[in-house]
């Protein structure tokens, strides 16, 4: 998106927060959407709440600095949030050592703070700027190191009773399937992710060990999704098997997503997109055996156009919605 940092002098902006396990990202984002004075920091694994109140601290002030009116701060971060308390009630990946963070941020900048789930900022910014403008029924599915999702009906995001609704990662598609860290087996997000990917290359290449995903990864611990791609792209056969096996288990995962809220459009963001055809090819695929198998209409499915900065600008999005009513 591009950056624009004199045309929002003397306007009114919503400081976009993004949390996940290695950078916490943060940016002024004006009621249009336009990004700017992007800031990025590490993530202090044991002060998630630390980290989000430093960097907004420091945005507010860039904002102050250029005559800049901040209306209020969204923050999205990976976990299970309770939205209407503005706190984390679980996040695997992190330790937010003050779970209330909507309230900590607001003691320290004196705005109307919005906090969600990543992946439901992220839905909520490509609806508002992005793949699928003012879509009423959307599902975003957030593909990187785990599987995320953010579930638009009838204009509102699904949270559920307890803002713990909506994920989709760790709904089942196979009963024996490898365990999750969410304690149960078999999730999507242990099938179809960056790091299903690694796992099955990794138990792929013990029976090929001339694959050329050995020679992007060096060994066989050291095997990223990346290295996967690499080898796919140069039609690796081992390679574009493990692609072909996680992007069959996306295509069942959105044939669920279909009888379930029979969304308009399902919208595919984070890294493992970048996998390309080998992987979305099978999952658009398989979607569509699975729908003409049940007469359903065929569905949409779109690649994320905001792509990283989704949950930015959605959870300042979301900032605007709650100061502006
Ligand atoms: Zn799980």
């Amino acid at each position: 998106m591009a950056e624009r940092k004199e045309s929002l002098k003397g306007s009114k902006v919503a400081i976009g927060v993004d949390i996940g396990g290695t950078a916490v990202k943060a940016a002024l984002v004006s009621e249009a959407g336009v990004i700017s004075h992007r800031t990025e920091k590490p993530t202090d694994p044991l002060a998630g709440t630390a980290s989000i109140v430093a960097i907004v601290g420091e945005v507010m002030a860039i904002a102050a600095a250029t005559d800049l009116e901040v209306v209020g701060v969204g923050v999205g971060a990976a976990g299970f949030v309770d939205f209407g308390a503005g706190s984390m009630t679980f996040a695997p990946n992190l330790v937010y050592e003050d779970p209330a963070i909507a309230a900590a941020v607001e003691r320290a900048v004196q705005v109307p703070v919005t906090l969600d789930n990543d992946a439901n900022a992220a839905a909520w910014g490509e609806r508002s700027f992005g793949a699928v403008p003012g879509a009423n029924d959307l599902v975003l599915l957030t593909l990187g190191t785990g599987i995320g999702s953010g579930i638009v009906q009838n204009g509102r995001l699904i949270r559920g009773h307890t803002g713990t609704g909506s994920e989709f990662g760790h709904t089942i598609i196979e009963v024996s399937g490898p365990l999750c860290r969410c304690g149960l087996k078999g999730c999507i997000e242990q099938l179809a992710s960056g790091q299903a990917i690694e796992r099955m290359a990794r138990e792929a290449v013990v029976d090929d060990p001339s694959s050329s995903i050995l020679d992007f990864a060096g060994s066989t611990e050291a095997i990223t999704g990346l290295d996967v791609t690499k080898a796919a792209r140069e039609m690796d056969a081992t390679a574009r098997t493990v692609l072909r096996r996680a992007g069959k288990y996306l295509g069942i995962g959105m044939s669920n997503i279909a009888n379930l809220f029979d969304p308009e459009v399902i919208v595919l963001s984070g890294s493992v997109v970048g996998a390309g055809e080998p992987y979305l090819g099978p999952a658009r695929d398989t979607l569509a055996e699975m729908t003409a198998a049940q007469k359903r209409r065929p569905m949409r499915v779109v690649l994320s156009t905001l792509g990283f900065d989704a949950g930015i600008v959605g959870a300042a999005r979301q900032a605007f919605d709650k100061a502006l009513g």
